[in-house]
């Protein structure tokens, strides 16, 4: 049988089975685990598997294949830098939910995480939520930051939890694909999973029950359907993707805005910062580069050289 991971704790799975969306738990044959990756998990939520139950082991599955991943995250252990594991894998894309208000998200963290999805591949819509709070000038500072990242390829929208502005909209978004929901805490990422996902307290129990049995549950990913061919990863207590390690050279790379001037700086090894005959500065100056965005640039540049 092929299935999805949905949930994953360590050493048991929980399986969403393609044909018929039960759910399955499963343990992984010993000998899959990962040789190539430094990473501690073998498996992750959202991996394609092929699995079998066999009536001997009270319905429990044994996931004998791995598909190859199309892209996965990864995070580092805070504790042990060199202990990674792959927070999902397969993802269509992410929808970061951010706010200007109550509270505000900063450009910073934005930019940080377009940077890291850049350096995964992976497509990025900025969902600001709470609008419902927006006065005449929000409202008009919302339109102008919209602007500014929609011109650099990122589109966005204004989407409200409580009134119900935009919920359509993100819901067309999620539409057939697997999506990685994340954002600031306090920022309404559980009020939103909730007005997505149609009942909710019953799948996020159904989840638990198969997967939490004895198991001293930290913070995993879990995959929600939304409905059949359409899922929502929330990662409960992760607002960041796991870092991408990337060295200050690169890093322009990774902004699209910059990555096209690149090869007009003067010299081929500039980081845009105090080098004459800087193509990036002189677009910055010009208005094509918008400020923010060169100073969340210059900023990683600088906790980068802090770091090493
Ligand atoms: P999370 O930490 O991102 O999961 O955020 P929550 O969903 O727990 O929401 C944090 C707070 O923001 C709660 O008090 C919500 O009621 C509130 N909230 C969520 N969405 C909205 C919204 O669209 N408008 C307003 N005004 N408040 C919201
Ligand atoms: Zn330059």
């Amino acid at each position: 049988m092929t299935g999805i991971v949905v949930k994953s704790t360590g050493s048991w799975y929980l399986v969403r089975e393609t044909s018929t969306g039960k759910l399955h738990r499963c343990r992984l044959r010993g000998k899959f685990k990962n040789k190539n990756l430094k990473v501690s998990n073998p498996l992750a939520v959202g991996d394609q598997v092929d699995f079998t139950v066999e009536e001997q082991t009270e319905g429990a599955g044994v996931i004998h294949h791995i598909e190859p991943r199309r892209n996965y995250i990864i995070r580092r252990s805070v504790h042990k830098a060199e202990h990674a594991h792959i927070v999902a894998a397969n993802l269509d894309q992410a929808l970061l939910v951010v706010t200007l208000v109550s509270p505000a998200t900063s450009f910073g963290f934005i930019d940080r995480f377009l940077v890291t999805a850049e350096a995964y591949s992976i497509p990025v819509t900025l969902i600001f939520n709470k609008t419902d709070l927006y006065d005449q000038d929000l409202s008009e500072y919302q339109d102008q930051v919209l602007k500014m990242y929609k011109r650099t390829g990122y589109p966005g929208l204004r989407c409200s939890a409580h009134s119900g502005e935009g919920v359509e909209e993100v819901d067309a978004l999620l539409d057939g694909k697997v999506s990685l929901l994340s954002g600031h805490s306090g920022v309404g990422k559980s009020t939103l999973i909730n007005a997505l996902v149609p009942d909710l307290d019953l799948k996020t129990a159904e989840i638990s029950e198969f997967s939490d049995k004895g198991v001293h549950t930290t913070t995993f990913a879990e995959m929600l359907e939304v409905r059949p061919g359409t899922y929502l990863i929330d990662t409960p207590g992760i607002k960041e993707l796991g870092l991408v390690d990337i060295p200050p050279g690169q890093l322009a790379h990774f902004f699209p805005e910059m990555r096209a001037l690149l090869n007009q700086c003067r010299y081929h090894n500039c980081q845009h910062v105090h080098e004459p005959g800087c193509a990036v500065r002189e677009a910055v100056d010009k208005g094509k580069i918008a400020l923010p965005r060169y100073d969340s640039y210059v900023s990683m540049l600088n906790d980068d050289d802090n770091r090493h």
